[in-house]
């Protein structure tokens, strides 16, 4: 197991990054943020999925202004991302919001920069300050040409030079590129010089099968160096799908243990079931618990009896039939057609202490 990295703590409401706290998972909303109702309901269904803290845009006054129900109502501590108007962060936080994202490249001028960190220290709110490739200081995209991980590196120094300069010191960072490469370059870069927290994603990884590779591709090299406190994965989806993409990379790299893993049976020849669909409906009705456990879903004699045995429950189909598994002991043969119901009644009976039926 690789070691982590020692960064400072930083508190966002009651969630700890950096610190050595577990690594945390953050989203953020799509919808309007003057839609309350939808921000809300976005930020419900990341919580449910796994999600550690949430985001919002604040493109304008009135997005400021429905902060404070935001705030007040989310199940989430609410970070507020600023460009562009520095009065808006200022705005932010008079409505409570546990975190801003500031972009040092369109911020405006150090002593905007201050004003808004004299405010936040009062308020002892943290800041992340976001450097992305798409949007560096002009002076700085001019001298490297390009942003390079070196470019993204001097805008992130930049803006903590001018932070630390008041004593602000309430920091978490992120640099962040659609390249994975250059993310990883930067952030190394990043990580051997300060000890603030770092906050990783690959930012507009992209749609579907894409964007989730992109992500686990920079975020697991990343995190098996030791870098990284909290991520977010940036995806042309729905909120919560990027917290169950980051919570299974999490997950995979050994660092968070989130509910249900199903192992399950890609499917050849030799499986007579739908094991696609009884793969679906076991999730869909497991999906909501919180505690640890693998559910092993198997299509034939194979690999079948040997993963359902080492999973916590599990199934391995045959002919017409399948063998049930429960902490590695046989409970039953059962009917192809009753494999999902049983499966799933097995895990709640244990899990729940009473029978549910669909
Ligand atoms: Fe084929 Fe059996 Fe493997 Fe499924 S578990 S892919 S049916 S060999």
């Amino acid at each position: 197991m690789f070691r982590r990295k020692d960064t400072r703590a930083i508190r966002v409401g009651d969630v700890i990054i950096g610190g050595g706290a577990p690594v945390s998972v953050q989203s953020m909303a799509k919808v309007p943020t003057t839609d309350v109702r939808k921000v809300l309901e976005q930020c419900l269904l990341c919580h449910d999925a796994g999600c550690d803290i949430f985001r919002v845009s604040v493109p304008d006054e009135a997005s400021a202004k429905a902060l404070k129900e935001i705030v007040k109502e989310s199940s989430l501590p609410i970070v507020a991302d600023i460009h562009f108007d520095y009065r808006l962060a200022l705005l932010s936080l008079e409505a409570g919001v546990h975190k801003l994202r500031i972009n040092p490249g369109n911020i405006g001028s150090p002593e905007r920069v201050k004003i808004v960190a004299k405010e936040a220290k009062a308020r002892n709110v943290p800041i992340r300050i976001g450097v992305n490739a798409g949007s560096l200081p002009n002076d700085i995209l001019q001298r490297y040409g390009h942003p390079t991980p070196e470019a993204m590196f001097e805008a992130a120094k930049r803006e903590i030079f001018i932070l630390r300069d008041i004593g602000f010191e309430n920091i978490v960072i992120s640099i962040k590129s659609s390249s994975p490469n250059e993310t990883i370059s930067a952030n190394m870069f990043f990580a051997e010089k300060y000890d603030y927290p770092l906050h990783l994603g690959i930012t507009e990884a992209g749609f579907g099968h894409q964007g989730i590779i992109a992500s686990t591709v920079g975020l697991t090299r990343m995190l098996s160096l030791g870098i990284g406190d909290t991520v977010r994965v940036s995806l042309s989806d729905e909120p919560y799908m990027e917290v169950l993409v980051a919570r299974e990379i999490l997950r995979f790299a050994g660092l968070r243990e989130y509910g249900v893993r199903i192992i399950s049976c890609p499917k050849c020849a030799r499986c007579e079931a739908d094991t696609f669909a009884i793969v679906h409906e076991v999730w869909e009705r497991t999906k909501h618990i919180k505690k640890t456990l693998t559910i092993a879903i198997m299509g034939c004699v194979v690999n079948g009896p040997g993963e359902a045995k080492e999973a916590d429950f599990g199934v391995a189909l045959g002919r017409r039939h399948a063998l049930l598994f429960k902490k590695g002991k046989i409970l039953a043969k059962i009917d192809e057609n009753d494999v999902a119901q049983r499966l799933v009644e097995c895990v709640l009976e244990f899990y729940q202490g009473k029978k549910t039926v669909k």
